[in-house]
């Protein structure tokens, strides 16, 4: 564990980086729109692979709180994974949005540049234009599986949010196994952010998700309203090195990907 990472400091560079890898691992990337960051006109990106055939579409989000750099980075990682050929994941028609809120990713902070929590903004009647891209994206797909990737500033540990249709056969645990297994710390409390929780997991059935947010809702929940079968959204802490958090976000996305395929 540790070692050093390079951390990319700006969101242009960032996405820079983040064209070139995809390009060489054969995936397209699409501009949704672009948001005004403080380093001038900064696109949102949205990177895809097709396979041939009928498949699974799995949609992997990162960077929509600016100051949970992490997800990001694994977003990095995974492209270079990708490269290198990640067998369980040829199985998948693959979505990725590497940085949704770049203001937010410039500033290190989790509002976008308007002062608004974008993950509160999903099915707003006037959502932030970054929101706008995404949800005027995301209607017309149809995902199967969703995972959100997240860092929480107050947890000791990672845990994860699940909506599944039984949690019986929820992913979360095998998640949490296998980080435990690999030596990272979990967050064991029984109430986390308000919500009830259970080694690490805080795991929830469609029935029990509120129909509608007043203000918009998260991410994971609007995935969840469009169909999307099963939503993750993993939080790491930030009290660890960031090459630490990046590997324990790749993880737990290789073992929500195996599971879904076995
Ligand atoms: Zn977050």
């Amino acid at each position: 564990m540790g070692g050093g990472m390079k951390e990319f400091l700006t969101s242009l560079d960032f996405l820079a980086e983040v064209e070139r890898r995809a390009a060489t691992a054969g995936l397209r990337t699409r501009i949704l729109g672009h948001v005004t960051a403080d380093s001038g006109r900064v696109p949102i990106l949205s990177l895809s692979r097709k396979i041939p055939g009928a498949a699974p579409r799995i949609l992997i989000s990162a960077g929509i709180h600016g100051d949970e750099p992490a997800g990001p980075h694994a977003v990095l990682t995974l492209l270079n994974e990708l490269m290198a050929g990640w067998d369980a994941l040829r199985k998948f028609h693959i979505e990725i949005v590497p940085l949704i809120n770049p203001t937010g990713f410039d500033r290190r902070q989790r509002h976008d540049g308007n002062g608004v929590d974008p993950n509160r903004s999903f099915g707003s009647p006037a959502p932030p234009p970054e929101i706008r891209y995404l949800m005027d994206d995301y209607r017309r797909r149809s995902i199967d599986l969703f995972v959100d990737l997240h860092e929480d500033v107050d947890t000791p540990g990672f845990y994860l949010y699940e909506l599944s249709p039984d949690i019986s056969a929820a992913f979360g645990p095998h998640v949490i196994a296998a980080l435990r297994a690999a030596g990272y710390p979990i967050n064991e409390a029984p109430v986390i952010e308000g919500m009830s929780a259970s080694d690490g997991l805080i795991l929830r059935t469609s029935r029990s998700i509120p129909r509608f947010f007043r203000q918009g809702s998260p991410q994971g929940l609007y995935m969840k309203r469009l169909g999307t079968r099963r939503t993750l959204t993993f939080e790491s802490p930030p009290r660890l090195p960031l090459a630490d958090r990046v590997a324990m976000q790749l993880l737990a996305l290789r073992t929500v990907v195996d599971r879904f395929t076995r």
